[in-house]
């Protein structure tokens, strides 16, 4: 998911996505919704989460 989509997403949520890196804004919006602030960290393209909106991303960002 590009930045824009994502800085759409957190301003749909209330969220001031300014200064925010990616992960600083996945991370806030998972909060937000009550779960873990996960994203990122799915090592080796390993999460039992198959409906996560983030997966991809995730897998992509967990590589290093
Ligand atoms: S795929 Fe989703 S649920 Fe799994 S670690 Fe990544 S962000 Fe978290």
């Amino acid at each position: 998911m590009n930045m824009q989509d994502i800085r759409a997403i957190a301003k749909s949520h209330k969220i001031d996505p300014a200064g925010l890196s990616k992960l600083d804004i996945i991370h806030t919006l998972q909060r937000e919704e009550g779960n873990f602030d996960c994203y990122g960290t799915a090592y080796d393209g390993v999460c039992d989460q198959s409906n996560c909106m983030w997966r991809e991303d995730c897998f992509e960002a967990s590589k290093g």
